[in-house]
Formats: structure tokens, C-alpha cells, sequence
């Protein structure tokens, strides 16, 4: 019989191997760069040709490496990381498996020059088809060049799926903002195709997001600092007003791995319910610090996927980490004729005397009583005669109250010896207003359900309805209220005051779309729903008409800036836009 099972040789076990690390250019940038990094470099240049098919050379003044050590760092599990199994759970350097350099041996030409700083001469190793073609000694400064020619020239399947130069440029370009980000404190330089992109000079954390990303970053993050027992968490979110339609700078590190984990973005997205619209994704460089032995960084190949113990907690840190940074650095758009984007560029109001996004409750106010009444709260908030001039509890001043006309009015705001000048708009500062309110209201009571005349019918599956079963309790703490289950639907008798039969749809669809998700913050979004609904269909007209009077306006936007996000209208709009003189006259 004919023998069928062979044992694959070395060159094609790496070259196996080689599929699963090295999948394009930017994989060996990777590799090559965190090489530098664990060699503890402090100036790292990069440079391309082709967009890495013909070329990546990396030149690093890290520790480099012996004779023997560079003649057999090109064999598969070489590493000068682990010794022993324990070792893996306490790594801290990036790459320990001691394979990227095999691999990328096996697919491609190489040439390595490198000296430690305790030998006289370096050495040079040429390694072709993972043979070792040449291996001199040569004069050269401590450090390590690794040049890669020619990637994939022995396997052209691969070569052919490689995208345009462009398409594979962005992936390097990613990156190496990654790790230039991950590394403030190493020089970074790259050049493309004799180009210089970038020269990153060593520097803070700060500075290196500017750097890489551009100076109108200076005003746009928010630091975020947070030390608990499970995990620390440091860096900068992007200000919830800059969020954009595209993923834009969303940069997660755990124990400064760059990782992508959907969960901890949706949870940093949660913090900025209701400043930031639905489709919309802020900006973070946010760096988590976990005991390695909490976190399986290694369960992909690429180790960007993560995993670990207690996400739900970490969930919940981050979340309210960033809810605080958002809280302390209260920030209102302002106008830039800097910049073409006037309305959307954000500046920081100084030495706000805020510590945690607070809650304020007006007990009197129930938006779930009879219309009336509600409609004459409306009116009374507002209507307090107040124009004398006083600070208010969080430190501003307001002064100076134009009217325009019916939507908009000027006024002067101070605050710490610096003015102001604003433009408000009247109905979504209101809304806001009772918004929040209606969100504290829902946060602190269990409301009786107001009957209705009709009961409405929701369809549902059997999965839906089961779910529906066993989460009553949450339906009924929101004001709802469960008449009867049957085969295929439920039907409602009862729900908050001010919410029409397709908003009581809507609120059950949300509800089993959390449920589903298992997400932590299903209370949050729903409380935020039913507010929403709530204040939009409360009558609010004769509240507006009341501000024809300067004095209720007053008392509306004190009112205003104490809540929690006053700068911005439930439909994330702007609420108050600032003119800073400091902005023009520069
Ligand atoms: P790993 O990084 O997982 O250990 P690699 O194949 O990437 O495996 O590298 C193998 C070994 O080669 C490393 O453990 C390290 O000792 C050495 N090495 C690689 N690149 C460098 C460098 N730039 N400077 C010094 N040593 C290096
Ligand atoms: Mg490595």
C-alpha cells in the first residue's frame, strides 16, 4: 500500500504557521515593531516600500542580540521570554510565543544586522527561503535592522489577496498609530515610499494623540483616570460632542495590548447616552490595567480579541469612569471661526466645581399626574420673578437677557472672572430640563400605572413572550402594566401618563433588545426611552410664551445649567452655544 501520511517538514510547518501570523504586510510591521519595543528601544524607525510587498525595514536602538541569538532567533519557538508555563500568565512584553520571526523567515527574504552593547562587532544574517545565506560580522551601532523583502514570493495564493497598496498602506498606518500610541515614550519615525509620515518625538500621552491625530485633538479629549481592585484604567475620551457618523479613534488597550473588545465600546458609548446620537461613535485612547492573570489576550491568533474574568464589572467601571470625566469636564459647543465646523467645536469651561453628574429632584414635580396639573408645574418653574444677579450653586453668573425673537435669546454668562456671550436655544433648554427631571422622577419612584381606556395589544414570539414572563417586574417598575398573557401577545392596560399606544411598542422592543444583549444598562436605557417619550409629548407651549418675560427666562436657564448635560437638546442638538471673544481675537 501506498504510504499516505507524511511529516511535514520545518519550512512547511512555519510557512503553515506563517498563514495564521503573518496575513499581510501590517502583521509583520507588528510583529517587528513590538520586537523593538520588548528589545527596549527608545527610537524606532519604520520604513516601507510598496506598501510593504517590496519592503519593511525597522531600525531600533534596543538591546539587540548576540551571534547565537540572532543565528537562532529565526527558528520557530525561539523566545527569549518564556522559560517556564507560569511564565505565560504573568508576561508583560508583547510577543512571547517566538514564532512571528519563523514565520516571517519562512515567506519571505530577510536580512538581520544587530549588536548588543557588550560586543565590539555586530552581525549580519541573510536568511532566504529560511535558510541562512550569509552570516558576517559587520561594524555597526548597538541596536537591531531587520529588513523583510519581497513578502509571500513563495506563495503566490497570497500574494494575489493582498489589496491595493492603498488599502494595505491604511492597515499599516493603523498600525503603527496603535503602537505609537500604546508607547509615548519611544520616538517613532516612519517613512512610506522615501516619505516621511511621521517623526513622533518621545513625549506624554496627551501629546502623542496630538501628534498622530492633529492639534485640533488638544481641545477635543477628556482625560479619565480610575484605580479600583480588578482593573485601573487611564487616558482620554474624545469630547461626546465630536462623536462622529464614522468609527473614528477608537483605541482600547489592555495592559497596553491594543484589543477590540464590543462590549467595553458599547460600554463607554452607554456613558454618553444622551449626548451623543444613536449611530454616532466617540473617540477614546483608553488603556486598561488588569492582573494577566484575569485576561486571555491569546485566544486569537492576531490578539486583538480579548476575554476575561468579571466583564460585567469592568463594564461597569469603565462606564461610569467616563461618565465622571464627562461630569467634571462640562463642556459646551462653542463658536470657532477657526475652523469651518463652527457649532461642533467643543472648549472646556474652567474649574467647574462639579465631582460626579448630579442628580437634582423637584419633588413637587410629577410627570405622571393629570395634565393639568403637570401643564401648571411647567408654568410655575418658570415663572418666579428672578433678575436679580447671583451666582448660582455651580458657580456661573447670568446676566444681560435679549430675547431674539420667539426660539432664540442672548445672555451673558461668567464664570471665574471670565464672560461669555451665549445663544440658547429656548424649547430644547426646556426639554432638557424636564427631561432631566423626568429621568430622576423615573430613577427614584415606582409609579402607579395611569389605566387605559383601550388596552393595547403587543405580538410576540414564544421566546419574546417567555422573556417578557420572566421580567415583569421591570415592565411593571416603569409604570406599565401586564393585563394578560396569551399564546401570541400580552396586553397592557395601564402605562406612564403622556405615551401613545406606539411608544408602549417601542418600549417593549427596547426592553427585550436589552434583555437579549444581557446589557447591564437596560434600566438607563430604558428610563432614558420613557423620559424621552414623556417629555415630548408634554405640552410645553405656554412655558415658552412665558419667557417672553426676561425674569422666567432667567429662572429656565439657571434651571439649565444645573443639569447634567445642559449643553446639549434630547435630540443631541445644542442647547447653549458660546462665544468666546478669546476665540476671534487671538
Ligand atoms: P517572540 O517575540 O514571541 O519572543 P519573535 O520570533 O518575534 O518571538 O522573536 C524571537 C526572539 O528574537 C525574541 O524573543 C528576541 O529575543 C529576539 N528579537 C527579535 N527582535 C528583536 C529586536 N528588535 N531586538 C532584540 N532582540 C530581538
Ligand atoms: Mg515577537
Amino acid at each position: 500500500m501506498k504510504q499516505t501520511i507524511n511529516i511535514l517538514t520545518e519550512k512547511v510547518i512555519n510557512q503553515i504557521a506563517a498563514g495564521e501570523v503573518i496575513q499581510r504586510p501590517s502583521s509583520v510591521v507588528k510583529e517587528l515593531l513590538e520586537n523593538s519595543i520588548d528589545a527596549k528601544a527608545k527610537n524606532i524607525h519604520l520604513i516601507i516600500k510598496k506598501s510593504g510587498k517590496s519592503l519593511i525595514k525597522i531600525i531600533d536602538d534596543g538591546i539587540g542580540m548576540n551571534k547565537q541569538d540572532a543565528e537562532i532567533c529565526f527558528l520557530k519557538h525561539s523566545t527569549s521570554k518564556i522559560e517556564y508555563t507560569q511564565d505565560i500568565t504573568s508576561i508583560n512584553t508583547m510577543g512571547f510565543r517566538g514564532e512571528a520571526l519563523a514565520s516571517i523567515a519562512s515567506i519571505a527574504e530577510v536580512e538581520l544586522k544587530t549588536k548588543t552593547k557588550t560586543q565590539d562587532t555586530g552581525i549580519l544574517i541573510h536568511i532566504d527561503n529560511s535558510e541562512i545565506k550569509k552570516n558576517i560580522e559587520i561594524a555597526m551601532k548597538t541596536g537591531t535592522y531587520i529588513a523583510v523583502k519581497n513578502l509571500f514570493f513563495n506563495i503566490p495564493a497570497r500574494k494575489k489577496f493582498l489589496k491595493s497598496d492603498q488599502i494595505e498602506n491604511k492597515h499599516i498606518l493603523d498600525t503603527f498609530s496603535q503602537i505609537a500610541i500604546a508607547h509615548p515614550h519611544v520616538g517613532f519615525k516612519l517613512i512610506n515610499n522615501e516619505l516621511d509620515i511621521y517623526d513622533l518625538k518621545k513625549t506624554n500621552l496627551k501629546q502623542r494623540i496630538i501628534d498622530v491625530f492633529g492639534k485640533r485633538y488638544n481641545k477635543k479629549i477628556l482625560p479619565i483616570q480610575e484605580k479600583t481592585s480588578i482593573v485601573n484604567i487611564t487616558g482620554f475620551i474624545g469630547n461626546p460632542i465630536d462623536a462622529k457618523k464614522t468609527r473614528g479613534e477608537q483605541f482600547l488597550y489592555i495592559n497596553n495590548r491594543y484589543v477590540k473588545s464590543a462590549y467595553l465600546n458599547h460600554s463607554i458609548k452607554q456613558s454618553m447616552i444622551d449626548m451623543i446620537k444613536s449611530d454616532y461613535h466617540p473617540s477614546y485612547f483608553i488603556f486598561l490595567s488588569i492582573s494577566p492573570s484575569l485576561v486571555d489576550v491569546n485566544i486569537h491568533p492576531n490578539k486583538t480579541e480579548v476575554k476575561f474574568e468579571d466583564e460585567k464589572s469592568i463594564y461597569q467601571i469603565l462606564k461610569s469612569t467616563c461618565k465622571r470625566s464627562i461630569g467634571i469636564h462640562n463642556i459646551t459647543p462653542s463658536l470657532d471661526f477657526s475652523t469651518e465646523s463652527g457649532f461642533e467645536i467643543p472648549i472646556p469651561i474652567p474649574n467647574i466645581k462639579h465631582s460626579e453628574p448630579k442628580i437634582k429632584i423637584n419633588s413637587n414635580y410629577n410627570p405622571f399626574n393629570d395634565k393639568n396639573n403637570n401643564q401648571n408645574t411647567i408654568d410655575t418653574l418658570f415663572t418666579e420673578s428672578n433678575n436679580t444677579i447671583k451666582e448660582s450653586s455651580n458657580g456661573f453668573t447670568i446676566k444681560d437677557i435679549i430675547n431674539i425673537d420667539k426660539i432664540y435669546a442672548l445672555l451673558k454668562i461668567t464664570i471665574n472672572d471670565s464672560n461669555s456671550i451665549n445663544i440658547i436655544h429656548k424649547k430644547h433648554a426646556l426639554q432638557r430640563i424636564i427631561y432631566e427631571e423626568n429621568k430622576n422622577l423615573l430613577k427614584n419612584k415606582t409609579y402607579k400605572p395611569q389605566k387605559l381606556i383601550e388596552p393595547v395589544n403587543v405580538m410576540l414570539n414564544k421566546a419574546d413572550l417567555e422573556l417578557i414572563q420572566d421580567n415583569k417586574n421591570i415592565i411593571q417598575k416603569y409604570g406599565y402594566h401586564i393585563s394578560k398573557i396569551s399564546q401570541d401577545s400580552i396586553e397592557l392596560d395601564a402605562c406612564p401618563q403622556n405615551i401613545t399606544n406606539h411608544e408602549i411598542i417601542t418600549f417593549i422592543e427596547t426592553l427585550l433588545e436589552g434583555i437579549k444583549d444581557n446589557n447591564p444598562n437596560i434600566d438607563d436605557i430604558i428610563i432614558s426611552l420613557i423620559a424621552k417619550k414623556i417629555t415630548l409629548n408634554q405640552s410645553i407651549q405656554d412655558a415658552l410664551d412665558s419667557f417672553e418675560d426676561t425674569r422666567a427666562l432667567h429662572v429656565m436657564i439657571e434651571k439649565l445649567l444645573e443639569c447634567e448635560n445642559p449643553f446639549m437638546s434630547i435630540h443631541t442638538s445644542p442647547c447653549l452655544v458660546s462665544i468666546e471673544p478669546n476665540n476671534f481675537f487671538e
